[in-house]
């Protein structure tokens, strides 16, 4: 499982691309991505995904 960003919401802040502790975040072409492969959920660092949890808009990391 990993987590994603839905583009269309994303007001491309930058807060979640340092937030993340497996560096699986980055800015991509027009848009904050997830590189699904690397994203652990932050298991194992975090109880909560950070993305998700620093992220002002809601619902724009979500589970993918
Ligand atoms: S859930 Fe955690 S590991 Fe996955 S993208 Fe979000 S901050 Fe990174
Ligand atoms: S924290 Fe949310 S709004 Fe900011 S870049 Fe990440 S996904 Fe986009």
């Amino acid at each position: 499982m990993a987590f994603k960003i839905i583009a269309s919401q994303c007001t491309q802040c930058g807060a979640c691309e340092f937030e993340c502790p497996s560096g699986a975040i980055k800015f991509k072409g027009e848009s904050y991505v997830v590189e699904l492969q690397k994203c652990t959920e932050c298991e194992g660092a975090f109880d909560t995904q950070q993305c998700a949890s620093v992220c002002p808009v809601p619902k724009t990391c979500v589970p993918a």
